[in-house]
Parts: structure tokens; sequence; C-alpha cells
């Protein structure tokens, strides 16, 4: 049976990783026999430029019916003084909460090769493997109130809500639990207990679920602790579990650790691994239509798909294998170019990629 696969490019680098990461899915399909299907929706600022939002509600019905979704990346200085309301990232958000894509799991893993790229000393890194769990439909980018108002004095002020319900907690909790249990059984739960009541009820309710997952080891950090401690020492770690915007800081800080963000997949799940999955980078305005961006988040986004949405764990790790294998042979865009090995464009690092996965057929 033929399984659907939503490509959606977006803004930036978008389009050019991309490309990359597609040429690459389009050859195992063919060669594997895979049968997907492949379509193609504007979302963000291409979305905007040509209907007016930034995600369609076409495009929205595609997303909902596919498989998969493989996204690129949105946004960009072209779309900033727009309404927030309007704006590039509302598509990703809609996205994520229509398809109520709770959970967000963003590995940091140190590719040996890149030991030299990474911002820490080696010895602190090499081996490194986390993975960071991250609540994506909740906290305080959803909450209720939320708003610009003027006081009665004149003054104008910005408020947001932080809130998470009970259930909210508990399933993001179990998917760091089921993960931590694929892994080495250690969970870090990251809050900030002693300042916000929210982050109170989320170590309560981490705690009462341990009881569920005695293998698992469970400790409790505050967020600034967290930061410190991802620089400081981070292979202590192994599945960290945090709120939304917590993990969206740390995860950042931990894709540092690996060499460049754009080496970093990520993965969005819904509660039956539906999934979409999308570099952790941003569009990266700097340095689109430049060849400069790095593709191989992109395409380690996708060998993730195959595996955790489409079932193909085997091909990932072909894809997977060949990223490696490029690294062993010295390619390097420019982002994860520190020693003088060969630099190359964003379409000679997927050519190298797609021609690797080909020898391996
Ligand atoms: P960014 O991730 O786009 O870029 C941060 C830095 O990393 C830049 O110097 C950039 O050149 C570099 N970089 C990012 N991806 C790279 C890649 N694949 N190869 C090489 N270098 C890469 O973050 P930003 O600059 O804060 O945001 C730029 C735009 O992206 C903004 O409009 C922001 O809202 C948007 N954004 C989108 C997403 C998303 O689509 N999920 C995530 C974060 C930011």
């Amino acid at each position: 049976m033929s399984k659907n696969v939503l490509i959606m490019a977006g803004d930036g680098i978008g389009p050019e990783i991309m490309a990359q990461a597609e040429a690459v899915l389009r050859f195992v399909n063919e060669d594997e026999g895979l049968g997907l299907e492949f379509e193609h929706a504007l979302v963000g600022g291409a979305s905007i430029d040509a209907a007016g939002v930034p995600l369609t509600e076409d495009a929205l019905a595609l997303a909902k019916s596919a498989d998969a979704i493989l996204f690129g990346a949105i946004g960009g200085p072209k779309w900033e003084s727009l309404e927030i309301a309007i704006r590039p990232e509302k598509g990703l958000l809609r996205l994520r909460s229509e398809l109520e894509l709770f959970g967000n799991l963003r590995p940091a893993m140190l590719y040996p090769q890149l030991a030299s790229a990474s911002s820490l000393k080696p010895e602190l890194v090499s081996g490194l493997d986390i993975l960071i769990v991250r609540e994506l439909t909740g906290g305080i980018y959803f909450g209720q109130p939320r708003g610009i108002r003027t006081l009665e004095n004149g003054e104008r002020q910005g408020y947001n809500t932080y809130v998470y319900s009970e259930s909210e907690i508990i399933r993001i909790g179990r998917m760091a639990f089921e993960a931590a249990m694929k892994r080495g059984k250690k969970l870090c739960s990251v809050d900030k207990a002693n300042v916000l009541e929210v982050t109170e009820l989320w170590r309560e309710i981490m705690t009462d679920l341990s009881k569920e997952y005695p293998e698992v080891e469970l400790s409790h950090m505050y967020v600034d602790n967290a930061a410190m401690q991802l620089i400081r020492a981070p292979k202590q770690f192994d599945v960290m579990v945090t709120g939304n915007m917590f993990g969206d800081i740390l995860s950042d800080a931990a894709a540092m650790l690996t060499g460049s963000i754009g080496m970093l997949p990520s993965a969005s799940l819904d509660k039956d691994n539906k999934g979409m999955y999308e570099p952790c980078h941003g569009s990266a305005p700097d340095i689109a239509g430049k060849g400069l961006a790095n593709p191989l988040a992109t395409i380690l986004s996708a060998a993730m798909m195959l595996r955790y949405s489409l079932g193909y764990g085997a091909t990932a790790d072909r894809l997977e294998a060949a990223v490696s294998k490029v690294l062993d042979l010295g390619y390097r865009t420019a982002d994860i170019c520190t020693d003088g090995s060969q630099k190359v464009s964003t379409a000679q690092m997927g050519e190298a990629v797609l021609n690797t996965v080909k020898s391996s057929s």
C-alpha cells in the first residue's frame, strides 16, 4: 500500500536543503520499491506571498491526510513586520497544534568525525548522545490569555500565560520514559519548580509516572542548572524531558555541542507516531541562496521519518550510514568545516550522500 509524504520546504534555505533530502528519498523509494507518493505544499512566508496566510486550509488538509510530513524551515526578515497572527511561524505552530504533534524528539549526537567542530573540548563531547524530549503543543507558546495591552496609566504591557494541564504532562512524560527505556534508562526532567507553580505540578507528575517505570532512573533539574550542566558536562545526560520553551532553548544549546545546528534532525509525533520531521534549525536568511547551508539535518530528518512514521528502519539506517560515510570522506559544508577539510556546497553535500546511498544498493 502506498504512503503519502507531504513535503513543505518553506523559506530561506528551506527549498535548498529540501531539494537534497527529496533527491535521496526519491532514490531509495525507487530503489527499494517503498511505494511512497510525494506531495508538496507551501508554508510560512512562501504561503503568505502566494495566498496571504502562512498555512492555507488546503495545505492543512494535505498535512492531515499525509502519513508523514517532511518540513524545511520558515521565516525571514521579509515577513517580520507583519502582524504576529499571520507571520510565517504561525503556519508551523498551527500544524503542530492541529496535528496534535505534542512530542518533539531532538537527538543531539556528536559524529566522531566532527569532534573538532564542537565549541567544547573534544574530551567533553566525544561520544555524546543525548535525546531531548520537548513538549510542543502547550506551555507558554500557546497559553491564553496573551497579548500586549495598555494599562490605565497608559503604559503598554506584554503578557503570556504559562499553563500545563495534568494530561499534557502525563502524555509527554510517558513518551520520555518510553524513550529512556529504549536507551540508557536515565531521564532528567527539567523544570523551574522553585519559582513556577506550573512546573511544580510538572515535577510532581513526573515523579508519580516514574513508579510505572522502575527501571528508569529519574532525576530533576532546574532549567538554569540544566543549561549550565549541558555546557559543563553534557555526557551526564541520556534523555531529558521538558516543556515547550525550556526545550526550545536547551535543544539549541545541545545542538552547538554537536558542532552545528545544521547536523540535527527532529521528529514531532502524535500519540500514534504520525509525525512531522524537520531540521532543528531555522531558515537561516543570512546564508539563503548562497549554497552554504548544510543539508544533513534535513536528510537525517528524512531518515527519522522513514524509521518512526513509515516503518522503514533499514532504509533509515542506510541514509544515516551514508551521512557518516561522507563525513569520513571529509565532505564538509562551511558550518562544520573548522580544520581545512574539503569545503562543499549544499548541492555537493547532497550529491555526496546520494552517491554514497547509490553505492550501497
Ligand atoms: P537559524 O537556525 O535560521 O540560524 C541560526 C544560525 O545558524 C545562522 O547563523 C545560520 O546561518 C546558521 N544555520 C542554520 N541552519 C544552518 C544550516 N543548515 N547550515 C549551516 N548553517 C545554518 O535561526 P535564526 O537566525 O534565529 O532565525 C532565522 C529565521 O528562521 C527566523 O525568521 C526564525 O523565526 C526562523 N526559525 C524557523 C524555525 C523553523 O522553521 N522551525 C526555527 C527557528 C527559527
